[in-house]
This record gives structure tokens, C-alpha cells and sequence, in this order.
């Protein structure tokens, strides 16, 4: 079956207490146990499992073909469950612009705490192979990366973890289940903020982990997220699934307009460069094209006259809310610089778009207004 169909009937039918065609949603803490002392629907206490999760990690499993998913609360409480069931002592490679959260969390509890982390540019397979030591057990990628729109080859860098007997973890946000299949290229784990794309309204925050093998690690997180309680609530669940019944249609959309805005951007005597991995000129095409179905709804561009300059075009646009976050309905527009604060290493002419679903010749539209007076 495709994936369009998956979306849609994975991880729930009709319910067979009621007949509700859409799932009902189950807020109680806790489930009855019978006389025996046993539980016949396997739930027990919602920390540890509650219906609404389980449908979701169900459907999160099947989206991205791997055994066993495990939904949380948020994306971040995703990567610290997996970085909790390392040991101390253990060490992972981060590509140099893992999402800025990731490297918040990494400097402030877990390098305390006593991972070993090597920060290097995963675009360079040798950088890559000449990182891994003996007691690297974690290589982490991101692809298309934040906010510069880099690729990373899953396949590559999946096969040179698994060489160091290391895992390989893809936070696949940006590209969604549609876009790319990190597991069918051999990555042992798939992460999501499903934030983004997969809830897709901008009103619920999420997060999903699914591994291709459900084997010991997998087991590990798992008891981390139930006896940490890093779980989603139970309307969260069904917002999230809800949100992926539409996911392929949003996307398609959201690829369609953002590859028309990178074409009416790239061609701009305002804009210094737009970064987007469906334009010919950008870096990684050719891996793009291998590697992804489509190219996104995320891009970026550097305005020419500079830092004030991209800030002014930011507040003259009409249809792109000032915002951060991405993958919702609604287009936003940020300035990243400014909300990485001082060490950041994006670029102060930077603007990063979040496609939205609005007609993409109205966007385009908006852009050339704001774009009118900028020099060239
Ligand atoms: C937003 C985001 C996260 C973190 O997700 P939260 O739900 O905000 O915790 C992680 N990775 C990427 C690529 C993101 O865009």
C-alpha cells in the first residue's frame, strides 16, 4: 500500500465499542482490573499506555516502516530519551547545524552528565569516518538541516556508523515519512518533532521515535519515556493523527509553492543566494533528487543589502506571519540569526521560510512587494 492510504487507515478502524468512524479519545488515567487481577485491554495506568497512544504510535510505525515507534511529548523530550539510554562515558557525532534545540541539550545535560560528543560537517563523509572512536555509539544526523537546507546521506553515513558498530538516528522533521525513508536506507532510528509537519496546524507539540528493529536499545527508551513520563496526552495523540491523515496532500502543496518561491527568489536582484536543494545550483541536487521524493516546504535566502535590510523585508510581508516553528498551514517567516542569539552560525542576511498552504502565486505575490525597494 502507499503511503497516501497508510496516512489515512493506519493505526485505527471504526471503533468496536461505538461505532465512531473517528476515534474517540479516552482521557482516563487509569483502567479497571478484573477480578483475576488482570487487564484484558493490556492497559493499566495512561503513563504507561493509553489507547490514543497507542493508535498513533501504531500509525507512526507503519508511516516510516520500522517495528516499533514510541510517541512523546514534544521532539526535544524524543532526543533526550534516546541520549538517556546511552551510559555516561558514551560518545556520539552531531552534524555541525543539528537543530539548535539538540545542541542545547547536549551542552547543558548531557556533556555535564558525561557523553563525549564530536560536533563535525556530515556533508564530509572522511570528516565523518576519521570521528568515529571506539566507544562512539550514536551517530545523530539531520537532513535537510536547519536553516542552511544541507543534505546528508543517509545510505553513506549509516553504512560508516554501522562499520564502527554505532547507530545511526535521522531527525527526519523537515522531510516528513512522504519525503524521505531513513530506515529503508539503513538508519537504525527515525525522530520527529511531530510539532511540524506531522500534527501540521502549529497547535500541538509532539514528538515520535521509531526504530527499525525493536531490540534491547529500543526497550531501553522505552522504559526511560514510561518511568520518566515524557508522554504525549491523550488529545495530543489524536491531534497528531489527525494531522497525518492530510499530511501527504499538505506536503505536496508545500513542496509545489516553496520550489516556485526558490525559482522567483533565486531569479531576484535583491537575493544574494536562496537555499533550497531543488534548485539545479544548489549543492546537494543530485543527492536530493536520489534521496528525497520531493524537496520540501522549508527554504531559506540571503538578502543582498544585509542584516537591517532582510529584518525591514520580514516586517513589510502581509501573508507570512513572524514566527518560529515550521510545517503548519500557515506561512512564517524568521529571522534565525536573532533567535540563535550570539554563537550562532547562520548568517545575519538569513531569512528562513515555513511554507505554508496559501495559493503559492499569492506568497510569491507578498515577497515582491517586500522585496520592491530592497537594492539590488
Ligand atoms: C522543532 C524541531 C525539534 C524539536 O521539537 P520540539 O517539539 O520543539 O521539542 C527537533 N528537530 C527539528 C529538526 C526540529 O525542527
Amino acid at each position: 500500500m502507499q503511503i497516501e492510504t497508510l496516512a489515512i487507515h493506519a493505526g485505527h478502524g471504526v471503533d468496536s465499542a461505538t461505532g465512531a468512524v473517528r476515534p474517540p479519545i479516552h482521557l482516563s488515567t487509569t483502567f479497571e482490573r478484573q477480578p483475576d487481577g488482570e487487564y484484558p485491554h493490556g492497559y493499566v495506568y495512561t503513563r504507561l499506555d493509553n489507547p490514543n497512544r497507542q493508535a498513533l504510535e501504531q500509525a507512526l510505525a507503519v508511516l516510516e516502516g520500522g517495528e516499533a515507534a514510541i510517541a512523546f511529548s514534544s521532539g526535544s523530550a524524543a532526543t533526550m530519551s534516546l541520549l538517556q539510554a546511552l551510559s555516561p562515558g558514551d560518545h556520539l557525532l552531531v552534524p555541525t547545524d543539528v537543530y539548535h534545540g539538540t545542541t542545547q541539550l547536549l551542552q547543558t545535560v548531557f556533556i555535564p552528565w558525561g557523553l563525549q560528543v564530536t560536533v563535525v560537517d556530515m556533508t564530509d563523509l572522511s570528516e565523518v569516518e576519521q570521528a568515529l572512536q571506539p566507544n562512539t555509539r550514536l551517530v545523530w544526523l539531520e537532513t535537510p538541516s536547519n536553516p542552511m537546507l544541507k543534505l546528508t546521506d543517509i545510505q553513506a553515513v549509516t553504512d560508516l556508523a554501522h562499520r564502527a558498530q554505532a547507530l545511526c538516528v535521522c531527525d527526519s522533521t523537515w522531510a516528513t515519512p512522504i519525503l524521505q525513508r531513513p530506515l529503508e536506507l539503513g538508519a537504525d532510528w527515525v525522530i520527529h518533532a511531530t510539532t511540524k509537519y506531522l500534527g501540521g496546524h502549529s497547535d500541538v507539540l509532539g514528538g515520535a521515535a521509531i526504530a527499525r528493529v525493536a531490540d534491547p536499545y529500543y526497550q531501553r527508551v522505552r522504559q526511560i519515556q514510561t518511568t520518566g513520563g515524557a508522554v504525549p496526552s491523550p488529545f495530543d495523540c489524536w491531534l497528531i493523527q489527525r494531522g497525518i491523515a492530510t499530511l501527504a496532500c499538505r506536503v505536496q502543496m508545500q513542496c509545489e509553492s516553496a520550489l516556485a518561491i526558490a525559482t522567483f527568489l533565486a531569479e531576484h536582484p535583491a537575493i544574494e543566494i536562496v537555499h533550497y536543494p531543488g534548485l539545479a545550483t544548489h549543492p546537494n541536487h543530485d543527492l536530493a533528487r536520489r534521496q528525497m521524493r520531493q524537496f520540501g516546504g522549508m527554504l531559506s535566502f540571503e538578502v543582498k543589502a544585509g542584516r537591517t535590510e532582510a529584518i525591514a523585508v520580514a516586517a513589510k510581508l502581509q501573508l507570512f506571519t513572524r514566527a518560529t516553528s515550521l510545517g503548519g498551514v500557515e506561512s512564517l517567516i524568521e529571522h534565525r540569526a536573532s533567535i540563535e542569539g550570539k554563537n550562532t552560525r547562520t548568517p545575519g542576511n538569513l531569512l528562513r521560510v515555513s511554507v505554508g498552504l496559501e495559493n503559492g502565486q499569492d506568497l510569491i505575490a507578498d515577497l515582491a512587494q517586500a522585496l520592491a525597494e530592497v537594492s539590488g
